[in-house]
């Protein structure tokens, strides 16, 4: 039925099902790799430059060598989009520092490996997107580089786990001076009592979304006060709304935190308005336009 997924391993496209990376590939061994995650939406691939750029930052902080030229590695990302047929889902893109004998130190030589896959999904759903989720409070317990993108992922794994017990959509991190950092795979929006849309600023304590900054970009656009700056779980709850994004989320209202419903409770209007705002930025530009600043 359908045909088979294709993966990109290393130079070669590979059914998916037989797609696999040696056991001393340091990605599995340490985590010793960064990847991106990009949306595909009606054919397009959102953000291209923003990821490219995102995936260069956290390349040369870890100094992992690139495995292909960026045109090169683009050129495989839409081979792998156009073999799979993907219209809309979601192209994941891994670098490790490649295969070598287990020990700490870089190795002397060593060749970067390159893993791309896609996947299907439904289309942007508006309406889906307008439905409120829940999110909870967690202590924010990862390093201090957050700003890359490394494939080290267990303190969000635990994160997004505590909040599927807790039967929440996304877990808020909060840091040790008590305010939010972001999600475990989204960064985190509210809007303050007096219409101020307030996402945390870029640091090494946060991912700095590619969604992010097409939203900081859209809502600029349509006349929206922004500021970035950290704000608390407490100025949360007192929000009039609160919303995420991420690629794979793109902008989803939060409707409530730690139980406790956000406002009247409903998706709010400004909440409706920057979604408005990202997919006509989406369908102008495609990405965001600043896409050289990483932290
Ligand atoms: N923050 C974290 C920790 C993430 O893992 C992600 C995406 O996976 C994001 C934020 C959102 O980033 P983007 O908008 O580039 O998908």
């Amino acid at each position: 039925m359908g045909m088979a997924r294709i993966a990109y391993v290393n130079g070669q496209y590979v059914p998916h099902r037989n797609a696999a990376v040696h056991v001393e590939d340091r990605g599995y061994q340490f985590g010793d790799g960064v990847y991106e995650v990009f949306a595909v939406m009606g054919g397009k691939l959102i953000g291209e430059q923003g990821h490219l750029d995102r995936l260069a930052h956290s390349l040369s902080e870890l100094r992992i060598k690139w495995p292909l030229s960026r045109a090169a590695l683009m050129v495989a990302v839409k081979e792998i989009v156009r073999r799979n047929h993907v219209r809309n889902g979601l192209v994941y893109l891994q670098v490790t520092r490649g295969v070598a004998p287990r020990d700490h130190p870089f190795p002397v030589h060593s060749k970067s490996a390159l893993v791309i896959t896609a996947r299907k999904s439904a289309p942007m759903d508006k309406d889906a997107l307008r439905t409120g989720v829940d999110v909870i409070t967690i202590p924010d317990i990862r390093w201090q580089r957050c700003d890359i993108k490394s494939v080290a992922l267990l303190p969000n794994v635990l994160g997004k786990q505590q909040a599927r017990d807790a039967n929440a959509f996304e877990a808020w991190q909060v840091d040790d001076e008590g305010y939010v950092t972001e999600g475990t795979s989204t960064n985190a929006w509210i809007v303050t009592t007096d219409g101020n849309l307030v996402t945390r600023n870029a640091s090494t304590s946060i991912l700095n979304g590619v969604t992010r900054l097409s939203v900081l970009e859209a809502a600029t656009e349509a006349g929206i006060d922004i500021m970035e700056r950290p704000f608390t779980p407490e100025e949360a709850l007192a929000a009039r709304e609160a919303f995420i994004t991420s690629s794979t989320s793109h902008v989803k209202a939060v409707t409530r935190i730690d139980g406790q419903s956000i406002g009247n409770g409903h998706v709010g209007e400004l909440t409706n308005r920057v979604l408005d705002a990202y997919v006509e930025y989406m369908e102008t530009h495609g990405g965001p336009r600043t896409t050289d600043t990483w932290n």
